[in-house]
């Protein structure tokens, strides 16, 4: 059985069509208007299901409670979880002022709206420090390029066919 569905492996955010066998991913490759021949490769996405089925993927909560080894976690509910960082969230206000809570964001899928949550939780909660990994990550390379090319550039493989505008291709 195949199925349309996007990847959420990277910040690419790929549009897929995936493969499953008794509802179980064994495959997936992007959607794409290029010929098979054509399309760039994702490795990531060639080992999808040995991601996906990972026996050290975490799926659940883990906490490391006072006095445990570094690394020695146990798993916890949701509930749990939420209610343990709610707790430390009033806590170091109270204690020091909003400003020193920091949220640090991951990637978000489209970048939209799953980050403007989280802005938003900060500003209620009455601190301007939310923060990604975009500093070490693409955005300070591509203000990189910008600032020395005036645009992000790509390297482009072999077989890709050069776009210079609308229906033109070298
Ligand atoms: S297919 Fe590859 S490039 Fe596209 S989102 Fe997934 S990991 Fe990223």
């Amino acid at each position: 059985m195949e199925q349309h569905t996007v990847c959420r492996l990277c910040s690419a955010c790929c549009p897929l069509i995936v493969k499953l066998e008794d509802g179980r991913l064994v495959g997936a490759e992007r959607k794409s208007f290029l010929p098979r021949e054509k399309r760039i490769q994702c490795p990531k996405l060639k080992v999808a299901p040995e991601i996906v089925y990972a026996p050290e993927r975490v799926l659940k909560p883990l906490i490391r409670d006072q006095g445990a080894l570094p690394g020695d976690f146990r798993e916890a509910s949701w509930d749990e979880a939420l209610d343990l960082v709610a707790g430390k969230f009033v806590h170091f206000k109270r204690t020091y002022g909003p400003e020193s809570v920091a949220w640090l964001r991951g990637m978000a899928a489209d970048w939209g709206a799953q980050w403007d949550y989280a802005n938003r939780l900060m500003n209620l909660f009455g601190s301007p420090n939310t923060i990604g990994n975009g500093s070490v990550c693409h955005v300070a390379r591509d203000m990189a390029h910008v600032y020395t090319y005036g645009a992000m550039t790509l390297p482009l493989p072999k077989t890709a066919p050069v776009y210079r505008g609308m229906g033109e291709e070298r």
